[in-house]
């Protein structure tokens, strides 16, 4: 893919970039090494400081990076705000905890003793310049979500961004340099995919996070793998929405349109199945369908706006091509499935009606793959047990929603769920103090939280004789 920015809602292409010569990319990667030797010994007091100041820059930049971020990748500006806001919060999170996060841990005394020491700590010291490939659809929060952890640890980082959201990644650099980080603390590399193992094999890198799909988690976890350096994935999703009978119907399917169509369906927490108890299914079905049906998709810079273009001809031609095949092995499409075709401006861009589909089969791809566009699935199961089970029946396990007011539901949904997140009458969504990430194909590690921070820390034994 060429580094360019291109509308999507009218496939202009508006800017485009070069990539960095082998001279620039050593350049960068030395400067990065330089600023960690320095950036690891500053304190916490120092690093708080400075992703204060980022987080208050940010914070009036606002409107225009939102801006940027809808012209880029297409999600509604009010969402792309959103977005913006809740990186202010969680670099003010950040800011805030890191250092009660990382505190020496001291084990209980006796333990101390057994181990024959006099004295004997745990220290979380920085691993070094960390690489971060990141992908367009939260072109700020997915890096944010890393950076911010990352610099408060002690950590240096080089962002290789999706090439569709060029302006937004360079806005990133810019902006850390413009709260006074040092040289080569956060650096934005405009590189192709190809040239990623090169960086990620190089000596001076010491650990890789991912946020993307499958080929792209595995493909960078075979190289660290081979150089034996730590990788954090967080891949796809295809999260199951359950709604068993005690669920307040109204709330559940106006909150299931949300979780569905968030981001113009491209999230990877949103909610992709939807696995309905029988004695609510044909209510949950009807009013959900209507909801979806009704929604405006237009415009994402237009306040009216509820789903705007997808953010790749491609990521359309894809999310075609799974609804197609479901509907050729004979799922039905109770609304869309199809292209706008009216007005003439949605012709022009990578728009897609919202769809729900019912009556699908495990023999179809979208009962496997993720749909990355604004697209439900729906299954009618009989009870508790069936409902668990089509939940679990994925190749993914990032999260789950599930609507039910009964004590023992929720405790078994929390025990034999495969997921790593559960989400009760409410959509998943990511809070700084709340771990984040996922099991089976979805990857491994966490971020967020204190399990965040740690996943690039150097977790030090020191004992005393
Ligand atoms: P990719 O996973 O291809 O892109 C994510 C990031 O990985 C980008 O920076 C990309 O760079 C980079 N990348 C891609 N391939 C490699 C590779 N072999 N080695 C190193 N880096 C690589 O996402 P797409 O945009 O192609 O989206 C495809 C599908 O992925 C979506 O339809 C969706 O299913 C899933 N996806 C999931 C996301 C999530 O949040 N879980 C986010 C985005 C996508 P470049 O842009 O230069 O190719």
């Amino acid at each position: 893919m060429p580094i360019a920015t291109v509308n999507p809602a009218n496939g202009e292409t508006l800017k485009t970039f070069d990539e960095l010569t082998p001279e620039e990319l050593e350049r960068r990667l030395s400067n990065a090494e330089a600023a960690f030797r320095r950036h690891r010994t500053t304190s916490f007091t120092v690093r708080s400081r400075l992703l204060t100041r980022a987080a208050d820059l940010l914070e009036a930049d606002q409107d225009d990076i939102a801006r940027t971020m809808t012209t880029e990748m297409g999600k509604p500006l009010a969402a792309a705000r959103a977005e913006a806001a809740k990186c202010v919060k969680a670099m003010r999170w950040y800011a805030g905890n890191a250092e009660a996060l990382l505190a020496d841990e001291r084990p209980p005394e006796a333990e101390v003793k057994d181990a024959g020491a006099t004295l004997a700590r745990v220290h979380y010291r920085p691993l070094g310049v960390i690489l971060a490939v990141m992908p367009w659809n939260f072109p700020l929060w997915q890096v944010v979500r890393f950076a911010a952890p990352a610099l408060m640890a002690g950590n240096v980082g080089l962002l290789k961004h999706a090439s569709n959201v060029p302006q937004t990644a360079l806005y990133l650099e810019d902006l850390f340099r413009r709260a006074g980080y040092p040289e080569g603390c956060f650096q934005t590399l405009l590189i192709a995919s190809r040239t990623v193992e090169g960086v990620l094999r190089d000596p001076r890198v010491a650990a890789a996070t991912l946020t993307g799909s499958e080929p792209a988690g595995r493909s960078v976890a075979a190289v660290a793998g081979d150089e034996v350096k730590k990788t954090v994935l967080e891949l796809g999703g295809s999260d199951p929405y359950v709604v068993m009978p005690s669920a307040d119907l109204e709330r559940a399917a106006r909150t299931a349109v949300t979780a569905r169509v968030q981001n113009n369906g491209q999230s990877c927490i949103a909610a992709k199945r939807f696995i309905v108890h029988t004695d609510v299914y044909d209510a949950f079905s009807e009013r959900f369908t209507a909801l979806m049906a009704a929604l405006t998709v237009g415009d994402p810079m237009a306040a009216t706006t509820d789903v705007g273009p997808l953010a790749t001809r491609q990521g359309r031609a894809d999310l075609e091509e799974l609804v197609d095949d479901a509907v050729d092995q004979g799922a039905t499409a109770l609304c869309g499935g199809r292209r706008p075709a009216e007005p003439a401006e949605l012709t022009r861009g990578w728009y897609y009606e919202p769809t729900v589909l019912a009556g699908i089969t495990a023999a179809m791809r979208i009962h496997r793959e993720e749909a990355f566009g604004p697209v439900a699935t729906l299954y009618r199961v009989r009870d508790l047990d069936e409902a668990v089970a089509v939940a679990n029946d994925s190749p993914f396990g990032l999260s789950s929603n599930v609507w039910t007011r009964d004590v023992e539901e929720q405790r078994r949904f929390v025990r034999d769920v495969e997921a790593g997140g559960v989400f009760f009458n409410g959509m998943t969504a990511s809070h700084p103090a709340l771990p984040f990430g996922g099991v089976k194909r979805s990857g491994y590690g966490r971020e967020l939280s204190g399990h965040g921070i740690r996943e690039f820390c150097n977790v030090t034994t020191v004992w005393h004789g």
